[in-house]
């Protein structure tokens, strides 16, 4: 059997988080068997859409690596795979459900369903319309009242299923209500939708988070009426934001598109929302798209939740930035200089090329490199160091032997200025250590630099190192 998922998005938004992980699961688990992945877009929900959001799913997939085999662009013979594209199917099988007794014409009014609220505000519809007669029903459609058709869920018994995640769910009937199933508008909710499609899409495996857990055995009802074989059910765990909260759009940084913005890899954040709820046999953390689809299975699911961790996140984005080649890094680095005070004034590469091994995510390059544009008065104090028993005498002593020996160098590189400064040290009687320490505190004022003396020297120039190196002296000598 041809292992067949989908992954069934509502066009409200950006993608969140928890929404591309099922679309990743379900790719990875059909891929891992070289089944196939069905793209289907789910917008029968009027009020919810949002112009522009499908757009944002194919970008989404696309930039994820999350390729489809089915979907609206691509056929595969079992479309159209947008949802309101499918009313009239939906009408026959919703119609055909109320033959096998699966369904029933409802036409009670707004005011009639709001009278059904008791005390503590809820609601459960009474089956009201149930037991109507066929003529009566035929009737008051041609007379062109408005209806809906409700699902008959049995009022006693029990529903039950086994998830492959979370294994044997039961669900008593009495507890689930006769929810719409086809609404006035002639639209079906998910609730129908959902069973349709995946039956007539030939899905051979469900997956989708654990807020379905429970609606399942409804489906499965739905199923059983037409005599369909029921898929099998994947339910995912919910991803935290910490403890006791969820992931919700609501914090506003649950989006993969906020990721990218951040300066995330795509493959990075794919990788580690891979691991949101799932785990490798050998517990590997870093995983291109080929070894997640290679060793991804419904084993290494995961029943709890699980916490979104960003320093996780960050930490794994900086493994896959060490792994970029210098051209790639500074493709990605430009747009953040761009957005930084360096904007402009110094040689990307350049920059580039200390930021390389010391960037964690590219969004924290204008911090990183701000710094060359922030110079001012620093204190003093920053020239001692114990690890190179550096003092203010000696920093002195460098900077001022530096001055002189610099002003003179003609070719002004990283190297050529290294070996200058390096060979000056025995003649004055200080160490390299301090003459290095003393001069990037110099020219940078600050303790923590990304690169060192000779880099931020080569990348400032000649002329704004010795200005620097100029100023940092007067500001030893008025001690
Ligand atoms: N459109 C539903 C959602 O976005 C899909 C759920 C499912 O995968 O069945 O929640």
């Amino acid at each position: 059997m041809e292992i067949r998922t989908r992954f069934a998005p509502s066009p409200t938004g950006f993608m969140h988080i928890g929404n591309l992980r099922t679309a990743l699961y379900a790719y990875l688990y059909a891929r891992h068997s070289g089944g196939k992945f069905i793209l289907r877009i789910e917008d029968t929900d009027r009020e919810r859409y949002v112009d522009g959001a499908v757009e944002v799913i194919y970008n989404t997939l696309r930039t994820a690596g999350i390729e489809h085999d089915e979907g609206p662009d691509k056929d595969g013979g079992c479309g159209p795979y947008v949802q309101s594209e499918r009313k009239e199917i939906y009408k026959k099988y919703a119609e055909r459900l109320v033959e096998l007794g699966g369904a029933y014409y409802c036409f009670c009014t707004k005011e009639r369903l709001e009278s059904l609220t008791d005390a503590n505000g809820v609601r459960k519809y009474d089956k009201h319309c149930l037991n109507l007669g066929k003529e009566e029903v035929a009737a008051r459609i041609a007379a062109g009242e408005p209806y809906v058709i409700r699902q008959n869920i049995p009022a006693t018994g029990k529903g039950s299923y086994t998830d492959l995640v979370y294994g044997e769910i039961t669900v008593d009937y009495e507890d689930l209500e006769d929810n719409v199933l086809l609404k006035s508008d002639g639209m079906p909710t998910y609730n129908f939708a959902n069973v349709v499609d995946d039956h007539l899409m030939g899905i051979t495996h469900v997956i989708r988070g654990t807020e379905y857990l429970s609606s399942t055995p409804k489906y499965n009802l739905i199923y059983d009426s037409f005599g369909w074989k029921r898929p099998q059910y994947m339910h995912l765990p919910p991803i935290m934001k910490d403890e006791k909260r969820k992931l919700s759009k609501r914090y506003g940084d649950a989006n993969f598109e906020d990721f990218v913005k951040k300066g995330y890899l795509p493959e990075a954040i794919v990788n580690f929302i891979a691991l949101l709820g799932w785990s490798p046999k050998n517990n590997t953390e870093k995983m291109n798209m080929a070894e997640l689809i290679n060793s991804f299975g419904i084993e290494g699911i995961s029943k709890s939740s699980s916490i979104f961790d960003e320093v996780k996140m960050r930490w794994l984005n900086c493994q896959y930035v060490k792994e970029l080649d210098l051209q790639t890094f500074n493709r990605y680095a430009v747009p953040y200089y761009e957005k930084s005070k360096v904007k402009g004034k110094y040689d990307y590469m350049k920059l580039s090329r200390i930021l390389s091994g010391r960037t964690e995510i590219f969004g924290d390059i204008p911090d990183h490199v701000n710094f060359l544009e922030e110079y001012g008065p620093f204190d003093v104090a920053l020239f001692e160091h114990q690890k190179t028993k550096t003092t203010r005498e000696i920093a002195l002593k460098a900077i001022d032997g530096a001055l002189s020996a610099l002003s003179g160098l003609e070719e002004w590189t990283n190297d050529g200025i290294y070996a200058l400064l390096g060979g000056l040290c025995e003649g004055l009687g200080i160490k390299k250590g301090q003459m290095f320490w003393a001069v990037r505190i110099a020219v940078s004022g600050r303790e923590v630099t990304p690169g060192g003396a000779t880099e931020l020297a080569e990348i400032l120039g000649k002329e704004e190192t010795l200005r620097r190196l100029e100023f940092a002296k007067e500001l030893l000598s008025n001690r």
